[in-house]
């Protein structure tokens, strides 16, 4: 393996295969799942691990993986497992998410940069998200006790009984709570820059900026003590559109996969009718068969 800088701490090392989204939420979804995992770009392709990058050395993904344990036991697992809704949280909860949003943040940058003309980002915005980088990143190695100028927020996407017409067909459960990924965003007009991290309906999203006459209710986690609930959330945001376009872009994915893939599916549910019954998938499935149509009551 070669030396390299790592991300975080700056030292030259050998850096380890991260990834974006945490392991323990791609070992769920798997385990959890009827098949292998498809690749969102190429959906007949069978992605097992989920995006990985070098990004960091050794010592500093050990740094992040003791508040990714923390995360697992304290969030993830409960909710998915046992419906518990409510949560009691501290400031770990505020430096997990802030580590996972700068991994993709990180990345984005690069790509920005990269890109700056086919993604249309002004520089106004590039030095926004570097300031940011860089503040986050400071933070994470605790040479700052905190981050200026971002919020980070949870939506729980809990399961719904309406949706507005045009997005019924969507699948929403099955796409939220069977999918992850994450990725950087901006509105140009709005002034809303963000990244949004979906962990199997646990939805994070971290704000670089925030546009004025949004709307966000019980869904902030503050760098310190406090109390978030599966209820009640509400989102009126350039954020939320952002959600729409996942749903829009879940469907047109579904229209992609190979006839070979299906049939390959298919077999597998015939095969072991018991066990699809009783998985995750057919519980999303049906949760989506039954939507009604009508105003969304998210
Ligand atoms: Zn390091």
């Amino acid at each position: 393996m070669v030396a390299k800088r790592c991300a975080l701490c700056g030292q030259t090392k050998e850096l380890e295969l991260s990834h974006i989204v945490p392991k323990f939420v791609i070992r769920y979804l798997k385990k959890t799942s009827l098949g292998a995992i498809r690749n969102k770009e190429n959906l007949n392709k069978v992605v097992q691990d989920g995006e990985k990058h070098y990004l960091l050395c050794g010592d500093c993904e050990d740094l992040f993986s003791i508040y990714e344990t923390k995360f697992a036991n304290k969030f993830f697992y409960p909710y998915m497992k046992d419906d518990v809704k409510e949560f009691n949280y501290d400031s770990d909860l505020y430096y997990f998410l802030t580590s996972v949003s700068w991994r993709s943040l990180y990345l984005d940058i690069l790509d920005f940069v990269e890109h700056s003309e086919k993604v249309g980002i002004d520089l106004q915005i590039i030095n926004c998200l570097i300031e940011k980088e860089r503040g986050m990143r400071e933070y994470l190695l605790k040479k700052q006790p905190n981050v200026k100028g971002i919020e980070n927020h949870i939506l729980f996407f809990e399961d719904i009984k309406n949706m507005s017409t045009e997005l019924v067909s969507t699948r929403p459960h099955t796409t939220f709570h069977r999918s992850i990924t994450s990725y950087t965003f901006f509105n140009k007009e709005l002034k809303t820059y963000a990244t949004l991290t979906n962990m199997m309906g646990i939805i994070l999203f971290t704000l670089y900026n925030k546009g004025e006459k949004e709307r966000w209710e019980n869904t902030e986690i503050t760098n310190g003590v406090g109390l978030i609930k599966a209820a009640n959330q509400v989102i009126e945001s350039i954020c939320a559109d952002e959600l729409v376009l996942i749903l829009k872009d879940a469907e047109q994915d579904a229209t992609k996969i190979s006839e070979k893939q299906q049939e390959a599916i298919n077999k597998k549910v015939k095969d072991r009718p018991e066990e699809f019954i009783k998985s995750k998938v057919f519980e999303d499935l049906k949760k989506d068969f039954d939507l009604k149509k009508g105003d969304t009551d998210k």
